[in-house]
């Protein structure tokens, strides 16, 4: 009996396993069939100076609509990107909208590009950034390119080589999530980066927990003293703004300046925000 009851265990999670399996194989061919129709699209989200009172640039962020499920967020479908080879090609495909995009822009603002760890494994990557910005014809001084800890993780020495590489075009290097990953600090003594941006999970928290606080403080001073400039990620509302504000914040970034929304929507953007000078608070 309790053996039977074993195997109809065993064979209900298999289901469910292969259930599971069977899922994400049908999303990786959905997601490469999208990739061949170019079926994806980049939103923006404004990225606001706290001295200039104004929108300094914008950040990319792929967006992917499903046939049948609608929208899929790219928290979900990056890794697998990422696992199944996708995320090069794809990551070209995001520099080169973005760039094409970001070079009509007023203002010289800039733009923000996410870069995945898998796209440093190869030094390919300078040449790609470097394509992108030719054909484009967008100064590598508004291009940003945001990477995570987990990208230092992998290959370190490497990887340093293809940031110098990166920075001697003129792009500039933001870490993205800081705080979130498991890095040492020590990578900050082999790469300078030129921003820090506060994962929003301490964003979130600031007003609510002193914890946060004190961590958010301890990174704007840490930034500051090593030339980096900090971007506050996830600002939802005045009072985390007027925190971020009163420390010494650079930039901010989040739902109570805008969701990231499609190009067409980023003059109405500037004539709020930049047109007016209108304050946040
Ligand atoms: P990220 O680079 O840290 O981007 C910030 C995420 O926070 C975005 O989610 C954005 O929509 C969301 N966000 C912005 N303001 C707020 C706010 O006030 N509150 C809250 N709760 N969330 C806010 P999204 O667009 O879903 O992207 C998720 C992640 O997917 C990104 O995190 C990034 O790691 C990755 N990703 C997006 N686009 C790309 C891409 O083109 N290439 C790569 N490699 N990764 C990308
Ligand atoms: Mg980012
Ligand atoms: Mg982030
Ligand atoms: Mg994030």
């Amino acid at each position: 009996r309790a053996k039977d009851d074993g195997r109809g265990v065993f064979r209900f999670f298999e289901a469910q396993m292969d259930a599971r399996l069977q899922a994400r194989r049908a999303l990786e061919l959905d997601l490469r069939a999208a990739f061949e129709a170019e079926a994806f699209d980049l939103h923006y989200q404004p990225i606001y100076d706290l001295a200039e009172e104004r929108i300094s640039g914008f950040e990319a962020l792929l967006r992917w609509t499903h046939p049948t499920r609608g929208r899929v967020s790219p928290a979900e479908f990056v890794p697998l990107a990422e696992e199944i080879g996708l995320i090069v090609p794809l990551g070209e495909w995001v520099l080169r909208r973005a760039c094409r995009e970001a070079s009509g822009w007023p203002d010289g603002l800039k733009v923000a590009v996410n870069v995945s760890a898998a796209q440093f494994t190869s030094i390919a990557l300078i040449g790609t950034v470097q394509a992108a910005l030719a054909e484009s014809g967008l100064s590598a001084r508004r291009l940003e390119l945001e990477i995570t800890e987990s990208v230092l993780l992998v290959n370190g020495s490497a990887t340093v080589a293809i940031l110098h590489g990166l920075r001697d075009l003129g792009a500039r290097i933001a870490m993205d999530d800081f705080g979130t990953g498991y890095s040492s600090l020590s990578y900050l003594r082999s790469f300078p980066f030129d921003k820090m941006k506060v994962d929003q999970s301490f964003t979130r928290d600031l007003t609510v927990e002193q914890g946060s606080g004190f961590i958010v403080r301890a990174v704007v001073s840490l930034a500051s003293s090593l030339g980096m400039t900090t971007t506050a990620e996830g600002v939802e509302t005045p009072e985390q703004l007027a925190w971020l504000r009163e420390e010494g914040c650079d930039e901010v970034q989040g739902y109570l300046f805008s969701p990231p929304v499609p190009a067409s929507e980023l003059p109405a953007l500037l004539a709020i925000w930049n047109g007016h000078k209108r304050r946040a608070a």
